[in-house]
């Protein structure tokens, strides 16, 4: 047991870090503090560990990166150990995994459960953080790592009349730790994103009849998830660093293992005749899973080459589903194809062929209100006994705008986002000495295991390379100002902004339209840290801050 675990919340002793979050990122960053040596205390709403793979036990919900990829690689011993028993584990394993890491590596004295981080405020004259619960308690640290999820605040659209519904309201983003029965029920199932893509066949073959309404059509490949290969799983572990090699030369930090190891992407889709692409389109569809993330440079940037993936999808839905009309709302409109997030399904598009489900178009019949017994669409009433809501999620920002974040001079972080998100490397900004964040706003578009070990050790480089031990880790304004505007223009120049999804915000009423994720590819992101390392040029020096403070003090 950690001398600190017992230590009573308020304690008059600095900390060396604050976690906040006791997902992937969490867990790591815990991992790494204590490895350090560092006095450290995480933070964790939930009452367990896993974050996303804790809250979304809803039925059939699993990752859609293969296990041997979406697992951390910094202990060979745990990766020789642990043996997914499905391609694409499930919710359950996922959890167990994470469980086990907290078990393996002694984290779990460090965390305090069920306590939510409400403020997060920089005391200048101590040079600390404090950290305020939703106990009213208060800690103090010389660090804070915020590792407080991009998927973790649930989009709660308002319905009208949702409080008088007399049924079951479920959330796929908190769904309960008990099963759930379905049997002999009308269900209905709000949102068809990747979450909703997962439940829909498992609710239309356990329930007695399925509505799904939809606002929006998601392209989906189907995932070909199946029990892991005992000959592969031997192969990749007896050279794992041949994966993670692999890996890290993608820019997303995956490559879906569609072959092992994986070459790199470098050709343009328009590279190839119609035919040989053609070939390449229908590898990826029969190897499964999100592969096609992994396949032409250019499928995110340029039309014409997204394209050629569009008419391909647009095929393969006709193929499955023989029902003209359903295969005509099941094709998406407007997105171009990997905007919106790829869904990996198991059985989607055929379900809405059963005879017990019905895909309610809601672009024609508009969602009017809740009654007590159902949900008004158009002009009839659909009879319900369970309402399943898949509304996704704030995403990015969400457990930021949802803390009290102030820095220097008591400036809150929300007052400086107002016009947009504004940071360096995706993990810190300015006037915040000493605030990190891994896997927050911006930051990359990348694999969140391995993410979380890349980011946490630029947090360790850059502490480590203070001028005085005693120091702040702080970028110049100039920095962030630089940083920022690299991130936007990479993200101006992909396809993503074109859509409505919801990597733009687009399914929050009111938030800015920006994607608060770094873009440029991992290889990229990589370059600018280390540049970032050797020229501390970006951080605020000593001089600065006696600068800032002369200048502050002469504005007052
Ligand atoms: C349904 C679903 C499926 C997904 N599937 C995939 C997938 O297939 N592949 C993939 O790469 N990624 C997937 N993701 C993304 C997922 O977010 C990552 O896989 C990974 O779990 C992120 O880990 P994290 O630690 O950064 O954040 P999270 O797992 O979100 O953990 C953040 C934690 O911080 C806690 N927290 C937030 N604010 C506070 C606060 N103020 N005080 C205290 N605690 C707080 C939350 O309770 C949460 O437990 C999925 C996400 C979801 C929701």
């Amino acid at each position: 047991m950690s001398p600190l675990a017992d230590a009573p919340l308020s304690a008059p002793r600095t900390l060396d870090v604050v976690v906040v979050g006791a997902g992937v990122s969490g867990l790591y960053s815990v991992f790494r503090a204590k490895k350090r040596g560092w006095s450290v205390r995480a933070f964790e709403a939930g009452q367990s560990v896993g974050g996303a793979w804790y809250w979304n036990r809803y039925p059939g919900c699993r990752v859609d990166i293969e296990g041997f990829e979406f697992s951390y690689s910094f202990s060979d011993e745990l990766q020789q150990h642990w043996t997914w028993s499905e391609r694409y584990p499930g919710q359950p394993e996922v959890e167990r995994y994470l469980n086990h890491v907290c078990e393996r590596f002694d984290l779990r004295p460090h965390i305090s459960f069920g306590t939510r981080i409400e403020a997060v405020h920089f005391d200048e004259a101590d040079r600390t953080w404090v950290v305020r619960t939703d106990r009213g308690e208060s800690v103090r640290a010389r660090t804070v790592i915020l590792c407080t999820g991009i998927y973790s605040v649930a989009n709660r659209p308002h319905f009208e009349g949702l409080d008088q519904f007399e049924g079951r309201k479920l959330y796929s983003s908190n769904w309960p730790k008990e099963p759930v029965d379905f049997a002999g029920q009308r269900v209905g199932l709000i949102g068809t994103g990747a979450s909703g893509v997962q439940l829909t066949p498992i609710l239309a073959q356990q329930a007695q009849h399925l509505s799904v309404f939809q606002r929006t059509a998601v392209y989906t490949v189907p995932l070909r998830n199946r029990p892991a290969d005992e000959q592969r799983t031997r192969e990749i572990k007896a050279d794992y660093t041949v994966t993670r090699e692999a890996q890290r030369q993608s820019p997303t930090g995956f490559t879906h293992l569609h072959s092992h190891p994986a070459p790199p992407v470098t050709q343009s889709a328009l590279a190839l005749s119609d035919e040989e692409r053609r070939r390449v389109y229908e590898d990826r569809w029969n190897s499964g899973g999100l592969c096609f993330y992994y396949t032409f440079t250019d499928l995110l940037t340029d039309p014409d080459a997204n394209r050629t993936l569009e008419e391909f999808f647009k095929e393969k839905i006709r193929a499955r589903v023989s029902n003209p009309r359903i295969a005509e709302l099941l094709t998406p409109r407007a997105e171009p194809v990997l905007t919106k997030r790829l869904a990996g399904d198991t059985g989607y598009c055929e379900t809405m062929e059963r005879p017990n489900v019905e895909l309610v178009d809601l672009k024609a019949e508009p969602i009017r209100h809740f009654t007590p017994k159902g949900l008004v669409v158009g002009d009839r009433e659909v009879p319900l006994d369970t309402i399943v809501f898949a509304t996704g999620f704030d995403f990015g920002t969400g457990a930021f705008s949802r803390m009290d974040i102030r820095g220097r001079g008591g400036r809150r972080l929300a007052d400086d986002w107002t016009q947009g998100v504004r940071t360096f490397l995706g993990m810190m900004t300015h006037g915040y000495p000493n605030l990190f964040w891994v896997a927050g706003p911006s930051c990359p578009f990348y694999n969140p295991m391995l993410n979380a070990q890349y980011q946490v050790a630029q947090v360790e480089r850059f502490l480590d390379g203070r001028e005085d031990p005693d120091g702040l880790v702080e970028p110049t304004e100039k920095a962030v100002a630089e940083w920022t505007s690299l991130h936007n223009s990479i993200a101006d120049a992909t396809l993503f902004m074109k859509g409505d999804n919801y990597f733009v915000g687009a399914n929050v009423k009111g938030k800015n339209r920006e994607i608060p994720m770094f873009l440029g590819g991992f290889p990229m992101y990589s370059e600018h840290c280390d540049a970032a390392a050797r020229d501390r040029s970006c951080f605020v020096t000593k001089e600065h801050e006696r600068e800032s403070a002369a200048a502050e003090g002469r504005a007052g």
